[in-house]
């Protein structure tokens, strides 16, 4: 079966985690901190914490800004239900605006329009949905003449690219337009450490609220009681990651750049594929962007094609092919309709999206031959 997603991993990976088994240390620890360097020097960000999924980055990254009950933040339903659920793990509320029919990424004027309805939105949550990084530019100007924070959740786009301020090229988690830029390292993002996250920022007040919440909030003492002596200064939470998990993660980020060459392979391939297809909708381009390809969403017209999806998942199943949906909106998940009262219609450009979505399989140790059996599945799925 090939699914719509998977990681790549190889001996040298296998190496470097059995190095640290071996060694006297295997949570968190300096290989950690190694980690973290290589995601500064990475990204181009100043300051990188790493910590155990990218639900724990994104928890704490909203208490590092700061935001609790009286609080609402901003975001995009066309995510996963982490990025809004991190605000109600603060106490604050979640809003949503649309998202652009074209990159499916937040809609400027629709966020700006929530924004006039809710003055207790204390933080945008951009999505580089699929890996394209969304309208930073804009969502920054917007933000900053409004006095809000800016989280990036980044989880699809490590590795993705925009222009900057000065017009040349700068990675997603430099943080040119955010406080804070959110990772994630679970098995089918950009690079994996089974599970794990991480934070960039170039604020250093962030940076230390960020490891006192990832560590119970403790400090140590100066001085000669360094040696025994600790004090919890806040609530915190033990979202360590572990040294086992950041050896794999210094391993794959070193070849991070070829997986991002091969996704954008395949993304070509399938482009080329589908894109003169009338029932077919390949994914966007943006001037000035560059895609990390975490996902290949596809958008078919079922309505045309005079099949379910679920008919057409079948079809693709008989031929050992294991496509996603990305996402089911968050606003029409149970949770969200009960607790918050959304019903369908609330967002119909994300809605209309998720209608015609799939996912198709994209990651680096997907074969050509693999590649070419997707694209013909997907071309006699249609007959
Ligand atoms: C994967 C993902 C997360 C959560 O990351 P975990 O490491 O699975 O906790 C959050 N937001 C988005 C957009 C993601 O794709």
């Amino acid at each position: 079966m090939i699914s719509y997603g998977r990681q790549t991993v190889d001996e040298y990976d296998i190496e470097a985690v059995l190095s640290v088994l071996r060694s006297s240390m295997i949570t968190q620890g300096p290989v950690v901190e190694r980690f973290e360097e290589a995601l500064c020097d990475y990204t181009g960000a100043e300051f990188a914490v790493c910590c155990s999924t990218g639900t724990a980055a994104l928890h704490l990254a909203v208490l590092a800004a700061g935001l609790g009950p009286s609080d609402a933040v901003l975001t995009s339903p066309m995510t996963f239900v982490a990025t809004a659920n991190c605000a109600l793990f603060v106490g604050a509320t979640p809003y949503f605006a649309d998202i652009d029919p074209v990159t499916h990424n937040i809609d400027p004027v629709a966020l700006e329009k929530a924004l006039d309805e809710r003055p207790e939105i204390k933080a945008v949550l951009p999505v580089h949905f699929a890996g394209l990084p969304a309208d930073m530019r804009a969502i920054r100007s917007i933000a900053k003449s409004r006095g809000l924070r800016v989280i990036e959740d980044a989880c699809h786009a490590l590795g993705a690219e925009l222009n900057g301020m000065d017009g040349k090229g700068v990675k997603v988690g430099a943080c040119e337009f955010s406080d804070m830029a959110v990772f994630s390292f679970h098995p089918v993002k950009s690079i994996t450490t089974g599970e794990g996250g991480a934070v960039t920022t170039n604020d250093p007040e962030l940076y230390k609220r960020l490891k006192s919440f990832r560590n119970h909030g403790m400090s140590k003492a100066a001085g000669e009681e360094r040696r025994w002596f600790y004090e919890v200064e806040l609530l915190g939470y033990n979202y360590r990651l572990t040294d086992l998990q950041s050896a794999l993660g210094v391993s794959q980020l070193k070849r991070l750049e070829s997986f991002i060459i091969r996704r954008l392979e395949i993304a070509s391939v399938y482009d080329r594929a589908f894109s003169a297809n009338p029932l077919l909708k390949i994914p966007p381009t943006v001037d000035g962007y560059k895609s990390a390809y975490h996902l290949y969403p596809l958008e078919i017209d079922f309505e045309a094609l005079g099949i379910s999806r679920t008919e057409w998942f079948g079809r693709m199943e008989a031929r050992s092919i294991l496509p996603q949906v990305h996402y089911i909106p968050v606003h029409l998940h149970k949770f969200y309709r009960e607790k918050f009262g959304y019903s369908v219609g609330d967002f119909p450009n994300a809605e209309a999206f998720y209608s015609r979505e799939v996912s198709l399989p994209i990651y680096p140790t997907l074969t050509d031959a693999e590649v070419d059996g997707v694209v013909e599945a997907v071309l006699s799925s249609l007959l």
